[in-house]
């Protein structure tokens, strides 16, 4: 479930790798909630101690459990890429949504660490040469489960 994709720089031969998608890092519901009650940089804290502290609240894959959910994982918790389109700097980070009922939708939200601004999910594929700024190239996709 999980893959790692790899880059090397075509001009200085520095290489990069990110590991994302889910692996055996979040096995089970219980193992999720509590990864996310350590993240600190969450869109709105108190909301989500609310969310996670909710009987009714679900794993998407446990919808048999329970009956009248008033929240639910939208994405379970996976590996994505963000990146900082001011620095070029690309972050591998959790990513997750939950939706209530009332259709109101929950994300985190993680800032630059060298600049503070807010980082967005990665949408292509370029990634630039931390070292010198080249467009690196792709070699390969490692896959694990
Ligand atoms: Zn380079
Ligand atoms: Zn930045």
């Amino acid at each position: 479930m999980g893959y790692g994709m790899e880059y090397v720089c075509p001009n200085c031969g520095h290489s990069v790798s990110y590991f994302l998608g889910f692996g055996r890092l979040f096995p089970d519901f219980k193992k999720t909630c509590e990864i996310l009650s350590e993240l600190d940089n969450l869109i709105n804290r108190e909301e989500l101690d609310k969310i996670l502290s909710s009987e009714s609240f679900i794993h998407e894959n446990d919808e048999d459990k329970y009956e009248n959910p008033e929240y639910l994982f939208e994405h379970v918790l996976s590996g994505e890429l963000y990146e900082c389109s001011d620095c070029e700097k690309y972050y591998p980070l959790n990513f997750f949504r939950i939706r209530s009922k009332e259709g109101e939708l929950f994300v985190p939200r993680y800032s630059c660490e060298e600049c503070g601004r807010e980082l967005h999910l990665k949408k292509d594929d370029v990634f630039k040469c931390p070292k010198c700024g080249v467009i690196m190239d792709f070699i390969g996709e490692i896959l694990w489960d």
